[in-house]
C-alpha cells in the first residue's frame, strides 16, 4: 500500500502532519508535504487510511 498527495490541490494545511508525524513531513524547501514512507508498513496501514479520509481536501489517495 502506498500513499500519494496531489500536490497540485494539495493546500499545505499540515494537518496531516500534526496527526500523523509517523507519516508525514513537511518538506520547507519543496514547499509541499512529503510522505515518509513509499510502501507503507503494514503496522501503519490503518492510520494511513485515516489520514487520506482526515484530509480537508481530500488530496491524500491510498494506492493499493
Ligand atoms: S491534510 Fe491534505 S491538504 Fe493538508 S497538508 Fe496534508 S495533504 Fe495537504
Amino acid at each position: 500500500m502506498k500513499l500519494e498527495i496531489n500536490k497540485e490541490y494539495c493546500i499545505r494545511c499540515g494537518l496531516c502532519e500534526d496527526l500523523y508525524p509517523d507519516l508525514f513531513k513537511r518538506n520547507y524547501e519543496e514547499h509541499c508535504i512529503d510522505v515518509l514512507y513509499d510502501e507503507i508498513p503494514a503496522e501503519l496501514e490503518e492510520r494511513a487510511k485515516q489520514a487520506a479520509e482526515d484530509c480537508a481536501v481530500a488530496m491524500i489517495k491510498v494506492i493499493r
